[in-house]
């Protein structure tokens, strides 16, 4: 089966060579494969929008590959280029309404991607229309004549999601798409995006910070923290059942896994990792309750626990945990 996107060892550091430099994005490997939805999850500041930032060439990556259908995504690109990355990779963003021009009418707003990708042979009106009525947005003509400050937080969404679909893109960046929402859309915002997903054969990134959402969305979810990728496998299984420490203290903070929104940063003040001050090891070793001497040797490298679930931690390594033998503690 083929993957609508490769991110090969992504990195992305910030600031100026050997001083104030921040690893944001840490050799991040993963795939979608077309007509999947990956969940992206981490607290604010693991990188998850960096990532969606460097793949939309909104950043250009420190280095690592993102390849779209198999080809690769040059690091420089000319305006024709980029122009046809758009095409295909398209963003929705946390606030619909910072993400839209309050002068112009929806009208406006959803014509412009069909005019900058040629979509409109004879007039955006009807396309226009059918664009509104594909996201919910009915009377359609009465949605195309409003403007941004007449519309609520989730029809600003649904704008935001037709703008999205304009450009017929084969793999969408949604960032944080619902966490701006009322509880209440939230559902209905979810649901559209996974309708629109099955209708058209697209692939989507899922940002969140929210376990139970990116459970609800996702075929399989990957967890960063601190710019670096430490859990990866199907959505059940990664949320159910994490295998990563920082995975289980995620789940362990939402006030109901089930069904309720993990807070956006569940480690206190302090606590957050210093990326410019990162340890030489596990990313996670200050403050992991089962740390080993060994976790400070090296970066952990992703380790199989089987049905394609992965976790980069050494209590999944065979060898360490030979050498240290049976813990009392069971961990
Ligand atoms: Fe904790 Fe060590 Fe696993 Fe890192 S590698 S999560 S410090 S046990
Ligand atoms: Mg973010």
């Amino acid at each position: 089966d083929e993957n609508t996107l490769e991110v090969i060892k992504l990195r992305k550091v910030f600031g100026r060579r050997g001083r104030n430099e921040v690893v944001a994005v840490n050799d991040v490997s993963f795939s979608i494969r077309r007509g999947e939805v990956l969940g992206l999850v981490g607290e604010s500041g693991s990188g998850k929008s960096t990532i969606a930032r460097l793949i939309a060439h909104l950043y250009r990556p420190t280095g690592g590959e993102i390849r779209l259908s198999g080809a690769v995504v040059p690091r420089r690109m000319g305006s024709g280029a980029l122009r046809r990355l758009r095409r295909n990779v398209q963003m929705i963003f946390q606030d619909p309404y910072a993400s839209l021009n309050p002068l112009h009418p929806v009208s406006y707003t959803l014509s412009r991607p069909l005019k900058i990708h040629r979509l409109a042979k004879g007039g955006t009106g009807p396309q226009v229309r059918a664009l509104l009525e594909r996201v919910g947005l009915v009377p359609a003509e009465m949605y195309a004549a409003k403007r941004p400050f007449e519309l609520s937080g989730g029809q600003r969404q649904r704008v935001g999601i037709a703008r999205a679909l304009a450009a017929q893109p084969k793999l969408i960046l949604a960032d944080e798409p619902t966490s701006a929402l009322d509880v209440s859309v939230r559902l209905d915002v979810m649901n559209l995006l996974l309708d629109l997903k099955d209708q058209e054969g697209l692939s989507m990134l899922f940002i969140t910070h929210d376990l139970a959402g990116a459970r609800y969305m996702s075929d399989r979810v990957a967890v960063l923290y601190a710019g670096t990728l430490v859990e990866i496998g199907p959505a059940v299984e990664v949320i159910d059942r994490p295998q990563h420490p920082y995975t289980q203290l995620l789940k362990s903070a939402a006030p109901n896994p089930e069904a309720g929104f993990a807070p956006e940063q569940i480690l206190a003040r302090g606590e957050v990792p210093d990326l410019a001050a990162l340890p030489p090891g596990c990313p996670f070793e200050p403050r992991c309750a089962y740390a080993m001497p060994e976790c400070k040797d090296g970066l952990p490298r992703l380790y199989d626990v089987g049905g394609g679930h992965q976790a980069r931690c050494l209590l999944h390594d065979p060898e360490v945990m030979a050498r240290r033998g049976p813990s009392p503690a069971g961990a």
